[in-house]
C-alpha cells in the first residue's frame, strides 16, 4: 500500500513538472522559429539547407509537445465526472481552424447526458490527437464526424473522417511509438492517445479504408453525473 502511495506521489510530481516544462518550453521555441525563418530569408543558398533542416526539427520539437501536453496544467490532476459533449465542444474548437486552414471542417452531434470519469485534460489530449489525424488525412477537403451515445453502461464516442484512410498493415501499427507516414509527424500521438484511454479503462478500435477514410471508435464505461469525484 505504501509503495503504492509512494509511485502515484511520484507520477503526480512528474506529470506536474512535464507539464511545467511544456509550458515554458512552447514559447521560446516559437519565438527562435520565428527569427530562424526571418534569417532563412537572408541566408547563402548552402546556409538555407541548414536552415531548412534546423525549421524542421523545431517543428518536430513543438509536435512532441502537442501530441503529449496540449492541456497540461501544472497542477494536481483531477478524476471528475465528465461531460463528453462538453469536452468534445471543447475539442472541436479548438481544432475547427485548423480543418478549416486544410479545406476541411468538424461536425459535432449535439448530445445530453453522457458522464464518465477522469481527467479532463487527459481526455481532450486523447480526443485531439484522433481529431487532428483526422483533419491531417482529409488531403485538401472533407469532413471530420463526431458524435457520442450512451449504451447498456457504456459511452460511446465515433471520430469518423473521410480521408486518405488506411490499409490492414497501417492500421495494425497504429499506435507504436514513432509509426508516421507524415513528414511532420511525430508518430507519438497515437500512442499518447492508446495510454490514456487505457487509463481510463476505456477502449479503441479503428475502421479504415484506403481512399475512404477512417472511423475510431472509443468506449469508456458511464457514471452519473454526481458519481467518482475524488474531492
Ligand atoms: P503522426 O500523426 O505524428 O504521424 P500518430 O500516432 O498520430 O502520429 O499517427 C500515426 C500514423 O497513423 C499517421 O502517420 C498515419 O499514417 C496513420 N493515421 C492515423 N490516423 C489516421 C487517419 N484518420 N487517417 C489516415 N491515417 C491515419
Ligand atoms: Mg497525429
Amino acid at each position: 500500500f505504501n509503495n503504492e502511495l509512494q509511485r502515484s506521489e511520484k507520477m503526480e510530481i512528474i506529470s506536474e513538472l512535464a507539464a511545467s516544462v511544456a509550458h515554458e518550453v512552447r514559447n521560446p521555441l516559437q519565438v527562435t522559429r520565428g527569427f530562424m525563418q526571418l534569417l532563412s530569408q537572408s541566408a547563402k543558398p548552402d546556409e538555407k539547407e541548414y536552415f531548412a533542416l534546423a525549421l524542421k526539427e523545431m517543428d518536430r520539437a513543438s509536435g512532441i509537445i502537442t501530441d503529449f501536453l496540449t492541456f497540461a496544467k501544472p497542477q494536481v490532476e483531477q478524476i471528475v465526472p465528465l461531460n463528453v459533449y462538453e469536452e468534445l465542444k471543447h475539442v472541436t474548437g479548438i481544432l475547427l481552424p485548423l480543418a478549416n486552414l486544410a479545406g476541411g471542417t468538424i461536425e459535432l452531434e449535439e448530445a445530453e447526458d453522457l458522464y464518465i470519469t477522469g481527467n479532463s485534460s487527459k481526455l481532450k489530449q486523447a480526443m485531439i490527437n484522433i481529431v487532428k489525424n483526422g483533419i491531417e488525412a482529409l488531403d485538401g477537403e472533407g469532413t471530420v464526424r463526431i458524435w457520442a451515445y450512451a449504451q447498456s453502461n457504456e459511452v460511446i464516442i465515433h471520430i469518423q473522417d473521410n480521408g486518405v484512410g488506411m490499409d490492414p498493415l497501417e492500421l495494425t501499427r497504429l499506435g507504436e511509438p514513432y509509426f508516421s507516414n507524415k513528414s511532420k509527424g511525430t508518430g507519438l500521438g497515437l500512442m499518447v492517445t492508446f495510454r490514456i484511454i487505457k487509463s481510463m479503462n476505456g477502449s479503441i478500435h479503428f475502421n479504415s479504408r484506403k481512399g475512404a477514410g477512417t472511423e475510431a471508435i472509443i468506449r469508456f464505461p458511464a457514471c452519473a453525473p454526481d458519481q467518482g469525484s475524488s474531492t
